[in-house]
């Protein structure tokens, strides 16, 4: 049964079941792609309703991963690890040492990080056992809050898609319609406005928007009516499946580009925006800054470098938006499409240059140094 499930998800290198009785540890480790280097990718703790489900969902997860990093020109493959159990009731110290020494076994082809249903406090108890993980407190070598990197590379997509859309560098006066103030979206209404871009928001917190508009004089809309605004970008930094049949028709804005995960409900949402001439900025391209800031933690961690990587972002949305012209394909296509080629090309010139390149395992290195 299983393998049926992980040939139908294609092509993983390797999926380790751990199972720790004594612990209650179940827990589930997909290695998609390790082409570009060690595949990373955090860890999510979840109340699954069967072991197909949380096959299902490490396996999906690891190849976004694959794609991801690939799409972030980062020297990073794809993973990602699931572990049974209530976030709430379920977890202790020796269930994540216990995970933590499973991550140690593999020996640093799968590097685990922080993800839904799992905190700093638990990556802590795995850098008990292990070196290869990341999103740990500051105090060890770690990055902290992804979000401001996150938000920051939103940053550089959204000057992307105004570059691409209106051919202009600067975002002064641009309309922005910024669909939830969480970590991510509250970071990046302080860069927009800065940039003196024109912002309105929208949050289901009334809390958030209060203090939004504390800091700053936005249009607020409700959060049912920001998805439809009129405005030239619609950022997206709540929730997933935002373009969907119901949103898709009434859409106003020229531009979509923001943070949040899983943004079109389906492949073919991402056909029908281009045949609108809405440009969309894929979801994994435009918030790859978190990613590319635990990476910056592999080589030893710096803010500024971090920030400074995030601008990266912009260069990958170009190339993004180049290929779907050239290719007549989605944006969405044309990310895979680039992530595809970069596996393809670095893979070949491993091939021939094997045991003559020092990368992609060389950050482990570091990883192993930091302290303990
Ligand atoms: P968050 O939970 O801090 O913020 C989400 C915000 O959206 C909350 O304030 C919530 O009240 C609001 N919200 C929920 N439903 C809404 C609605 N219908 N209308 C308006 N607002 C609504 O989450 P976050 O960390 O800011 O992440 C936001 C999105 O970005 C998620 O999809 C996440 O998966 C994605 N993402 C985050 C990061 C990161 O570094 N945090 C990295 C990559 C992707």
């Amino acid at each position: 049964m299983s393998f049926e499930i992980i040939e139908r998800f294609g092509d993983h290198e390797e999926v380790v079941f751990c199972n720790n009785k004594d612990v209650g540890l179940k827990a589930i480790i997909a290695i998609h792609n390790t082409t570009l280097g060690p595949a990373l990718g955090g860890t999510r703790m979840w109340n699954y309703k069967s072991d197909e489900e949380a096959l299902v969902d490490v396996l999906r997860l690891s190849k976004g991963m694959t794609y991801k990093a690939a799409a972030a020109g980062l020297n990073l493959g794809g993973g990602k690890a699931v572990i049974f159990g209530d976030p709430k009731k379920d977890k202790t110290e020796a269930m994540f040492r216990a995970f933590g020494a499973f991550v140690n076994s593999l020996g640093g082809i799968y590097i685990t990080a922080e993800d839904v249903g799992t905190t700093v406090k638990d990556m802590e108890y795995i850098f008990m056992e292990t070196p290869y993980v990341t999103g740990i407190p500051k105090a060890f070598g770690g990055s902290g809050d992804p979000s401001p990197y996150t938000a920051h590379g939103v940053l550089m997509g959204i000057k992307a898609a105004v570059k691409e859309k209106f051919n202009s560098d600067s975002l002064k006066g641009v309309a922005v319609a910024v669909q939830g103030l969480g970590n991510v979206g509250s970071h990046l209404v302080d860069y927009l406005v800065a940039e003196k871009a024109v912002v309105s928001i929208a949050d289901i917190d009334q809390a958030k928007v209060k203090a939004a508009q504390n800091k700053y004089d936005l249009k607020v809309e409700s959060p049912d009516d920001i998805v439809t605004s009129e405005c030239d970008i619609f950022a997206p930094c709540a929730l997933g499946a935002v373009i969907n049949d119901k949103t898709i028709g009434q859409l106003k804005c020229k531009a979509i580009a923001g943070g949040a995960n899983n943004q079109l409900h389906e492949a073919r949402h991402g056909k029908a925006l281009a045949e609108l001439g809405i440009l969309y900025a894929p979801d994994y391209v435009i918030n790859a800054g978190g990613l590319m800031n635990v990476f910056v933690e592999l080589e030893g961690y710096s803010a500024e470098r971090a920030i400074d990587k995030t601008t990266q972002v912009y260069d990958n949305l170009m190339e993004v938006f180049a290929i779907a012209k050239e290719t007549g394909s989605t944006t969405e296509d044309s990310a895979n499409e680039l992530a595809e080629r970069r596996i393809k090309n670095i893979g070949n010139l491993r091939r021939h240059h094997q045991g003559r390149m020092s990368r992609p395992f060389s950050t482990l290195k570091e990883m192993t140094n930091r302290q303990k």
